[in-house]
């Protein structure tokens, strides 16, 4: 394995971002900070639209710091680099070294160079010349390809000069914590994790809620959902879930409501235990996995019943999304295998055995008319919730 000396790290639409780019780089920089912490001791510092991170001591794993580094919004780029001293046959010696540790022999390559210390005496263009041909001279059975390149030596003069051949992606997206806060309506499933790595990604922090139907839920789907937020944490930092105890609610509902509008209802009485709590907390929207047709409580019709219930904003990022598409991002971050744990969610207990799929919003309004104590079980559930911080 080749050795790291250090990681360099690229930020994209951050750059961009004009007066207001130093708030985004320091929430970035915290971001990493606090995400590093877990695996050793670094420093994490900024210089021309880069971050350089380096171990203090030995206790700093590198190939650990990759995979946290890969999981974090507002990194385009991660750059595991070997630095050198700032003069041509430096830089050509640890190219060489770095092209060693591969396997290179009739492969492509081409170099590609940043000059950020402008009194280095050779252009990027000039380095690209010279460093090419000093490899080429090594014989190391490379030839080279400036169009479609199989290997690209990356050589970049700063402070000192940096050398890779590597250049991973990273999560993309925004720095968590730059756009405000947002609730997300966190289920048990496959498609509520990964509606909320979609917003957490645009760098919203995530408040979480989830409903649990005690004893009729076991304490395994719960554990479950613990579980779910600890995975989404990777990419979405702390996240503070609320469990609410759903099932007084619930059997309210089945006793005095019409069974084929059950889901529904309770879907919005959810939603307006959900605003409540962001109110509390102050977070600006609601989430859920919802995605259009997808079963009868998100029919067009249904969705629209379940919107008016709060006067909070609802954001569904998966709403055009078909399953697979779904499925696709919970394997990707890492939800996917928790997801399908067979533990039953509050919702799959008590399903009407006819749903409407084109549930009238007016005859909604009437048949929870009957419900006349639910401000004070709103109110009594919220009371009763269960804080945990997840990291
Ligand atoms: P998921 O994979 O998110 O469970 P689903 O297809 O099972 O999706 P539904 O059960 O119809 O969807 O729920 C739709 C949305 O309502 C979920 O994506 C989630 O945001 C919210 N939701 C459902 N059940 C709960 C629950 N027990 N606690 C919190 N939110 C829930
Ligand atoms: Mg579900």
């Amino acid at each position: 394995m080749q050795k790291i000396d250090l990681i360099l790290l690229k930020y994209g639409e951050i750059a961009l971002k004009g007066l207001n780019k130093p708030l985004f780089e320091r929430k970035l920089l915290d971001n990493i900070k606090s995400r590093l912490d877990k695996v050793g001791k670094f420093s994490v510092r900024r210089a021309q639209s880069t971050v350089y991170v380096e171990p203090l001591d030995e206790t700093a794993d590198m190939q650990e710091a990759l995979k946290v580094l890969e999981k974090i919004f507002g990194i385009v780029n991660i750059c595991p680099v070997v630095k050198c001293a700032k003069d041509m046959d430096s830089i050509a010696k640890t190219a060489v070294e770095c092209l060693e540790s591969l396997d290179t022999a009739g492969k492509t390559f081409k170099v590609e160079a940043k000059r950020e210390d402008k009194k280095f005496p050779l252009n990027s263009p000039q380095i690209c010349m010279e460093l090419g041909g000093r490899i080429l001279d090594a014989a190391l059975g490379l030839s080279v390809d400036v169009h479609n390149p199989e290997i690209t030596v990356n050589v970049e003069v700063r402070q000192e000069a940096y050398v890779y051949t590597q250049k991973l992606k990273g999560a993309g997206g925004m720095p968590v914590g730059t756009n405000g806060k947002s609730t997300i309506l966190l289920s048990g499933g496959i498609d509520s994790p990964v509606a909320g790595y979609m917003i957490a990604k645009r760098g919203v922090e995530l408040e979480a809620v989830h409903f649990h139907s005690h004893p009729y839920t076991s304490d395994r789907a719960k554990e479950k959902v613990i579980d779910l937020a600890r995975e989404m944490a990777q990419y979405c930092g702390k996240i503070r879930l609320h469990i609410v105890p759903f099932t007084q609610i619930q059997l309210d509902i089945i006793e005095k409501c019409p069974e084929n509008y059950l889901t529904v209802i309770m879907r919005r009485i959810m939603m307006r235990i959900a605003e409540k709590v962001s109110n509390r907390v102050g977070s600006a929207a609601l989430i859920t996995g919802e995605s259009i047709g997808q079963v009868a409580s998100q029919t067009m019709e249904s969705l629209v019943c379940t919107d008016n219930a709060v006067n909070i904003p609802v954001f569904r990022p998966l709403i055009g999304m078909d399953k697979e598409e779904i499925v696709t991002i919970s394997k990707k971050i890492g939800t996917y295998e928790t997801s399908i744990l067979p533990y039953e969610d509050c919702c799959t207990i008590f399903v009407p055995k006819h749903p409407k799929t084109k549930p009238q919003l007016n005859e909604i309004i009437e048949a929870e008319k009957a419900l006349e104590n639910i401000e004070e079980m709103i109110d009594q559930a919220i009371s009763e919730e269960e804080v945990l911080i997840i990291k």
